[in-house]
């Protein structure tokens, strides 16, 4: 099937080929027919599949024909993250180069100003986030009530971030009268639910995840302990000549500590994560992309769905939370059929995690061995004793529960400031200021002195499995978009 095949008009045929695309992707053969045949879709791809392409290219066409006006956007496209926003918006830049259509994006952490502006003019799409969105609602400055196309992308992690309530609304003020598109990269019981609200007789199409991923990417694990985690990680870089790649941590603030770490240490990184002002995000960015820093250190929802070409590396600098999250993280290399290789650091205390990943990926990850001392390695057998020791006393004492099955967000879920938060309630990056060592907490040799909160002295920087055990339930606040 070509681009031609799909029905698509001449000037959209003309900029896709200007993209440099030949083939369409099969979620693209499936969908666009389909959307300009004006039906419901429930598409269920992952990003890396061309699905940003599968939405927007019939969209151009279909608003082809009408005209804009003012604040009263025609279509709708809501994403999880700022980052995701910005990408689709640079897809419909790049797709609807010889179409006559005004694009705004809205997103939170940029200035009110600059997108009111863009929404007085006559404004067709709208690519948002959830909280920004109401937000310029709530203060008069969009009408929804004319949008007819209205495209949910990425819904699982609208859900993991909590972001449905918002996306509920938003749906109650769009006409019912439009065409309405639902993208997930995972189809449970509970996303089936939503898109059955939120669409009209669909039409369903599935794609498997780029089958890249599985056939491109090389598995390592490297077994190391708490302590001697960083240095593991700069000695696997040096060892395997690391110069572009993504290094997933699991918590923001661990982002932060190891960008830190690694900046001393002279490595070319730069850090994202949700609680970074936008500004820094961008920035941040816009650096790995060009190629001017090699290492992006970042947590899986900021980094979730970027779309960075040509990245050789991943390395899981901790086993991820939620195995999902595992093929998300190093989907991000072995891209467009190129090679990858992604690693992943694991301690004694991961064990559960790592037979989580092991069964989710159908076997074991191989191990490499990068040269650890004999050092590493005594320590490494001392903590595989203390591991079974304390879970021993949290097996007795803890009932197991995941925090998405308890309705708990991951660490990383942004929270109500961090979500699409405006630069005044977005909690900067923190910065290193010089703290009085016995008042303010502990050295750390890498990242200079830490807070207290950032490790538990008392265990020395093993941190028993039963002390990370998950709070009991206690109801969260509704989350305010800001
Ligand atoms: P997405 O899954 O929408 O994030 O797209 C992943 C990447 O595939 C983006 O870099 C797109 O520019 C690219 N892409 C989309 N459609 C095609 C196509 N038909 N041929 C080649 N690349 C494509």
């Amino acid at each position: 099937m070509t681009f031609e095949d799909l029905g698509l008009e001449p000037s959209t045929l003309k900029a896709v080929a200007e993209a440099g695309y030949t083939t369409p992707t099969p979620i693209q053969n499936k969908a666009i027919p389909i959307v300009l045949m004006g039906r419901d879709v429930m598409g269920i791809a992952q990003t890396g599949t061309g699905k940003t392409a599968g939405f927007i290219l019939p969209m151009i066409d279909i608003l082809a024909s009408g005209r804009s006006r003012a604040r009263m956007p025609r279509a709708l496209i809501l994403c999880p993250t700022r980052e995701l926003a910005a990408q689709a918006a640079d897809n419909f830049a790049k797709y609807s180069k010889y179409a006559e259509l005004n694009m705004a994006l809205i997103i939170g952490g940029t200035s009110f100003t600059d997108q009111e502006k863009a929404l007085e003019k006559s404004c067709d799409v709208l690519i948002a986030t959830p909280g920004r969105l109401l937000d310029l609602f709530e203060r008069g400055k969009i009408l929804l009530n004319d949008v007819k196309y209205f495209v949910i992308d990425e819904a699982d992690r609208m859900l993991d971030m909590g972001f449905i309530p918002d996306v509920e609304r938003i749906a109650k003020l769009v006409p019912t009268l439009r065409q309405t598109l639902f993208f997930s990269a995972t189809m449970d019981k509970e996303i089936r639910r939503l898109s059955e609200a939120f669409l009209m007789n669909p039409k369903e199409v599935a794609v498997d995840a780029p089958a890249t991923t599985a056939t491109t990417v090389t598995q390592a694990l490297v077994t190391t302990t708490e302590a001697d985690k960083r240095d593991t990680l700069r000695r696997l870089i040096k060892a395997e000549g690391v110069e572009n790649g993504f290094i997933f941590c699991n918590r923001k603030k661990d982002v932060d500590i190891l960008f830190k770490s690694l900046t001393k240490h002279g490595l070319n990184a730069v850090a994202l994560h949700g609680d970074m002002v936008q500004s820094k995000r961008m920035e941040m960015l816009a650096a790995f992309k060009s190629g001017k820093a090699g290492l992006l250190v970042c947590s899986d929802v900021a980094a979730r769905g970027l779309d960075v070409a040509a990245v050789p590396f991943v390395i899981n600098f901790d086993v991820p939370h939620n195995a999902e999250d595992y093929i998300h993280r190093i989907g991000r290399t072995g891209r467009a059929g190129m090679l990858g290789k992604a690693f992943t650091l694991a301690v004694p205390a991961d064990k559960k995690l790592l037979a989580a990943v092991e069964k989710l990926i159908g076997g074991p990850i191989s191990k490499v061995t990068i040269g650890a001392s004999s050092e590493v390695k005594a320590e490494v057998k001392a903590e595989v004793k203390a591991e079974v020791k304390t879970e021993v006393v949290a097996e007795d004492n803890s009932p197991k529960r995941t925090s998405r099955a308890r309705g708990k967000p991951p660490e990383d879920k942004p929270t109500a400031k961090a979500r699409d938060a405006s630069p005044d309630v977005v909690k900067p990056i923190r910065e290193e200021r010089p703290k009085r060592r016995r008042e303010r907490g502990r050295h750390d040799p890498d990242v200079g002195v830490m807070d207290h909160d950032d490790d538990v002295i008392a265990f020395g920087a093993h941190t028993p499995s039963f002390l990370k055990e998950e709070p009991p339930v206690v109801p969260e606040p509704e989350l305010k978009a800001s």
